[in-house]
């Protein structure tokens, strides 16, 4: 559809990014596109998962969504972080890379019992980042309604780590 394509234009694909082997799509080009950005923004803010308390987005890319689709939403946001950024109390989830692990941070106090979070962030890859922020703001007691991303990278199989997860994204590649 138009969005797709939208998308598909202005995103950059960089080989070799951040190392050998691997095609970092690049999307800063439609964030500096106000007009771009901004039906970006209205359309990840108009999918439907019901009511929203909180949009999280994970570092770093997805504060730059999160934030102005909580605004649109009338939500709060709450920003997923890489380990040791925040200070405590935060709680944590680990998970495997294809070399070592990492993992992802919130600061529980933020998360309130009961919240209905929706996540987002701009590449959903293989999965590993996206299922361990929805395991980390479940442990703190919220109900992840949905996840949305702009660009979902399909051969990369992210979806299978989300089983029976609402999962949009604005543009699929293979
Ligand atoms: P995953 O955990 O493999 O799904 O990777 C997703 C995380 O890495 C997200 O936070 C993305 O921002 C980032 N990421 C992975 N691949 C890309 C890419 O090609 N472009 C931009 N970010 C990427």
């Amino acid at each position: 559809d138009a969005l797709a394509r939208l998308v598909d234009g202005l995103m950059r694909t960089v080989p070799d990014f951040p190392g050998p082997g691997v095609q970092f799509r690049d999307i800063t080009p439609l964030l500096a596109d106000a007009d771009a950005f901004a039906q970006v923004v209205a359309a990840l803010a108009d999918h439907v998962y019901g009511p929203v308390d909180l949009v999280a987005g994970m570092e770093a890319r997805g504060f730059l969504l999160a934030a102005p689709v909580a605004v649109a939403l009338g939500a709060g946001v709450v920003p997923v972080r890489k380990a040791g950024k925040l200070p405590g109390p935060v709680a944590s989830r680990s998970y495997a890379l294809e070399y070592g692990s990492a993992a992802v941070e919130v600061q529980p106090f933020t998360v309130a019992d009961g919240a209905r979070v929706l996540v987002i962030d701009d590449v959903l890859a293989t999965g590993g980042t996206a299922a361990a922020t929805v395991e980390l703001l479940e442990s703190c007691g919220a109900t992840v309604v949905g996840l949305s991303f702009l660009v979902e990278l399909q051969g990369l199989g992210g979806r299978a780590l989300l089983p029976g997860r609402d999962v949009d994204a604005l543009l699929t590649l293979p």
